[in-house]
């Protein structure tokens, strides 16, 4: 049972006036072929980052992989050229995001842009791909696709959008989708009708899935596995149904208390007292949870919790646990 993506240790930072700061830090996890893996957490704990990290979409002046390994299907991403990633991305990777309305271009209709991208990475006739996008378009739950491939995205609705931008996604059977908060910004019985669609072509394309949000419930609906960050850290992992009956980290347990307040990313805010620390102010030593936990004990501002395995695939990074057991690769 091999890994698709495997990511070790992976650093990546940030410079702020001049000084750098790990916006992910040396996280490790790994996504088998056909598996959805979530990565929850608020706003601000990395987990953006990390995906564009994968996909090295960071921002260039400023985001950079510090350390690390990314492995997709054997092949290093982290050191591979511009050139070569793009032969990946797109392909083999795919990404939607939260808003369609920023990653579709206002100025070209639908058919266009979906025929851009079959026509980058296959080796089609303009025919051809306009007849594979009214396709796809289908596949994606569109009525009438012979219609919509001549429209422009501002023509559509938000739940119309995000169809589309998983017929781009898909366009070219890739082997990994990231997707980040897919259905955050969508009402909720729209945001159902995307996940069961996502689900659905997840099932039938036989892809793997990183799927990340802010919603547990969005988790407990998609997820095989579930990957809980914090400040940059991964705090807690194991598989979605030991994640919901027996959460260990004081975050992870907050964060379920929190579920029926957690339509928008603001509520849970205010529903767990205090932020994500900011780069900038993120402590030297000790848990960075410490400030925020109700569980918090004197020694959690002085010593690191590491990711330690609890039992079986049970990952927790907290001093109340046994913390004999860390993970390879473990850095303090
Ligand atoms: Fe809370 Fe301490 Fe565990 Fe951090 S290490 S989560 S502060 S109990
Ligand atoms: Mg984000």
């Amino acid at each position: 049972n091999h890994n698709l993506l495997e990511v070790k240790n992976l650093e990546t930072s940030f410079s702020i006036d001049g000084k750098l700061y790990n916006a992910v830090d040396n996280v490790s996890f790994q996504v088998k072929p056909r598996q959805i893996v979530g990565i929850v957490g608020e706003s601000g704990c990395g987990k953006s980052v990390l995906s564009l990290s994968i996909m090295k979409l960071l921002p260039k002046e400023a985001g950079k992989i510090r350390s690390g390994e990314i492995i997709f299907d054997g092949v290093h991403l982290e050191t591979m050229e511009d050139k070569e990633i793009n032969n990946i991305r797109g392909k083999e990777i795919s990404m939607i995001f939260q808003e369609p309305m920023t990653s579709l271009n206002p100025v070209f209709t639908i058919g266009f842009q979906l025929m851009e991208v079959l026509l980058n990475h296959h080796n089609l006739t303009k025919r051809q791909a306009r007849q594979k996008s009214v396709e796809l378009l289908k596949s994606v739950g569109i009525s009438r696709p012979e219609k919509l491939v001549d429209e422009y995205p501002h023509q559509l609705s938000g739940g119309m959008r995000q169809r589309v931008m998983i017929a781009i996604a898909i366009a070219c059977q890739p082997r990994l989708l990231i997707a980040d908060e897919p259905t955050t910004a969508l009402d909720v019985t729209v945001q159902a009708q995307i996940l069961d669609l996502m689900k659905d072509i997840q099932e039938e394309n036989g892809m793997s899935v990183i799927l990340i949000t802010h919603d547990l419930g969005v988790v407990a609906e998609m997820c095989d596995e579930v990957i809980v960050m914090y400040a940059g850290k991964i705090v807690e992992k194991t598989d979605v149904d030991t994640l919901f009956y027996e959460p260990k980290h004081p975050y992870t347990k907050l964060l379920m208390e929190a579920i029926p307040k957690m339509d928008e990313e603001v509520e849970l805010l205010s529903s767990i007292s205090g932020i994500v620390p900011s780069l900038k102010n993120m402590p030297e030593a000790g848990c960075r949870f410490a400030d925020r936990c109700p569980k918090a004990m004197p020694e959690c501002k002085y010593i690191t919790p590491v990711l330690a395995s609890l039992e079986d695939g049970h990952e927790v990074s907290c001093l109340l646990y046994d913390q004999s057991k860390p993970k390879e690769g473990v850095n303090m």
